[in-house]
């Protein structure tokens, strides 16, 4: 019994000091109080942005800002570690999802005005004349659309690339963790979508071209979970109290479910399957050589001037369909929404909210 104890009051201790624990990090194992996770945290953010050579000194930084625990964690950083070296800014999109949206950006620009950021809230209605609660139920409606987030992201990088070179941004920073970056790898093996795989990293795209401005996560190699914490020990605020009514569509609840379980039983695994990309990418992506030939293949888009390699990219070929589903529907309404039985509905934003 006597030993039992002393063996818990041992392991109570946090790794570096005296101090009792406040986070055990399974995958390390690492028991931390307060102090010491914050600087564990906070090294291995800056450690990611010079692994990747995320930032340089001078360069502007758009921040891309959601209100929400990733893109906040990642202002404060931000703020904190490369405002002195670097000039930044804001830009938040509004979708157009009442009630949710409207909060977390009456948030976001709170925020904003407390770090003295300059912040540009872009909507879809002003770019596209749409907003995503007249969208979602055109998509629902028609299985052959595809899914609501997968609209949602093209319009949402659209503009996120748009207004970084309107803004004369070197580089687009958005809140990216290790979770979503391991469940895309795993949905692209899943789905044969290995032109995508190539694409991943810590920052986006595999050739440079001025139509693009590079994007960057620092918070590559960060768990989504230890976001949750540090935002709670450092007193970040973040909107958490809705999800996005349309998240239950999104396959990806699927694989954060699954490798939220894989990562439970055996902790360390969502670290293994990024290591393994990370391995495999200098074998799957274009050589030097290759890259110029495929940077001559991009154009303007006919509409939006966006860099596409067809007549029409991609945000604007999805207004294109949306427009034409918007008419079918007036004439011929669709009853059947039979399809929508794939998705589970408790599989949402707060799956993530009741691991922590
Ligand atoms: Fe858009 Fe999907 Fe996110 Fe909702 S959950 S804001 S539809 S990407």
């Amino acid at each position: 019994m006597g030993s039992e104890k002393t063996k818990n009051a041992q392991e109570t201790k946090c790794d570096k000091c005296e101090e009792k624990v406040a986070i055990t990090l399974a995958y390390g194992p690492h028991n931390f109080c307060e102090k010491h996770f914050t600087q564990f945290f906070e090294n291995r953010f800056k450690k990611t942005v010079r692994k990747y050579k995320l930032i340089k000194p001078k360069e502007k930084i758009l921040l891309a800002y959601s209100g929400g625990k990733d893109s906040s964690a990642l202002i404060h950083l931000m703020k904190k570690f490369y405002s002195r070296s670097n000039t930044m800014e804001a830009i938040v999109i509004d979708e157009g999802v009442k009630g949710y949206r409207d909060n977390a950006i009456n948030l976001a620009k709170k925020t904003c005005e407390e770090l003295q950021l300059p912040c540009t809230v872009i909507s879809f209605k002003k770019e596209f004349g749409i907003t995503n609660d007249k969208l979602m139920p055109l998509i629902l409606k028609n299985p052959k659309m595809g899914g609501t987030c997968a609209f949602c992201g093209t319009l949402r990088r659209n503009i996120m690339n748009k207004y970084a070179k309107k803004f004369s941004a070197d580089k687009l920073a958005t809140g990216h963790n290790l979770d979503d970056e391991v469940q895309s790898f795993v949905m692209n093996v899943f789905n044969n979508d290995f032109d995508r795989m190539k694409r991943m990293s810590a920052t986006s795209g595999i050739i440079d071209h001025e139509g693009f401005v590079k994007r960057i996560k620092p918070l590559y190699e960060t768990p989504e979970k230890e976001i949750i914490a540090y935002c709670a020990m450092k007193g970040i605020k973040h909107y958490s109290q809705e999800c996005c009514p349309y998240s239950w569509t999104a396959k990806r609840n699927e694989y954060r479910e699954m490798l939220n379980h894989f990562e439970s039983r055996f902790p360390g695994t969502e670290y293994s399957i990024l290591r393994f990309y990370e391995n495999i990418k200098p074998l799957i992506r274009p050589s030097e050589k290759e890259k110029p030939a495929l940077a001559s293949k991009l154009h303007e888009c006919k509409q939006c001037k966006e860099p596409t390699e067809k007549e029409l990219c991609k945000a604007c070929e999805m207004i294109k369909q949306i427009e034409l589903e918007g008419k079918k529907n007036k004439s011929n309404k669709i009853t059947n929404l039979q399809h929508l039985n794939k998705y589970n509905k408790a599989l949402t934003c707060s799956t993530t909210k009741n691991r922590t």
